[in-house]
């Protein structure tokens, strides 16, 4: 396992919820955070069918742009009963009719694939980083919280798919919860988790 040597990550994402929830987890590391628009990084297509490969991808492209270690996330919300569903497609499932992405638009989507399923509401969201250095190496951590999807749209707090997930223990969203608390139990901080214990071993 290679560990982190450096002054400065850039944080290879373009999702502005994502870049401030990475920014607040990753500021421990003491080190300089710099996103995707700071060194003018573009989005590459993901073609791949995995979220590790999509995080793979995304890193290692962002790596060799700029020269620089880049952390990537490939993630998403994978329902039981529509088979897996959005799953790595869960940005794109988000797009509606005008071309636009609309959370809302997605949200009520899930909600409408699930009437009447009052038994299998089953969901996890999974997140995969990437860590990858400008010589072509990488390390690869996954984090997952399972859950059920709720039955209408809770909260206003994070992103995406937050106001329709409940962790499991839980009776609230993470629409409902403070920063805090989806940290420590989401697939997001989970995955930091393994990433930290593994490359920033001064960190823990
Ligand atoms: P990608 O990893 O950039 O392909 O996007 C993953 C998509 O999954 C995001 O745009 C969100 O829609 C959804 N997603 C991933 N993590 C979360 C989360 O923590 N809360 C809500 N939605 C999420």
């Amino acid at each position: 396992m290679r560990k982190f040597e450096g002054d400065e990550l850039v944080l290879a994402s373009h999702n502005n919820g994502k870049i401030v929830e990475f920014s607040r987890i990753l500021a421990p590391l003491g080190v300089e955070v710099l996103s995707a628009g700071d060194v003018d990084l573009e989005e590459p297509e993901e073609t791949e069918t995995t979220f590790e490969g999509n995080a793979l991808l995304k890193a290692h492209f962002a790596a060799k742009a700029t020269g620089k270690i880049c952390l990537a996330d490939d993630s998403g919300l994978v329902v039981d009963a529509m088979d897996g569903a959005p799953g790595v497609y869960s940005a794109r499932y988000a797009i509606n009719e005008t071309g636009e992405r609309d959370f809302n638009y997605a949200m009520l989507k899930v909600l409408d694939e699930l009437r009447g399923e009052r038994d299998n509401r089953k969901a996890a969201f999974v997140a995969v980083l990437a860590l990858a250095w400008p010589d072509g190496h990488a390390e690869v951590f996954e984090g997952r919280v399972e859950g059920t999807i709720a039955h209408q749209i809770t909260g206003d707090q994070g992103f995406g798919y937050d106001p329709i997930f409940i962790p499991e223990g839980e009776n609230r969203t993470f629409g409902q919860m403070s920063a805090e608390e989806k940290k420590a139990l989401s697939h997001r901080g989970r995955a930091v988790e393994k990433l930290f214990n593994a490359c920033f071993p001064k960190l823990v």
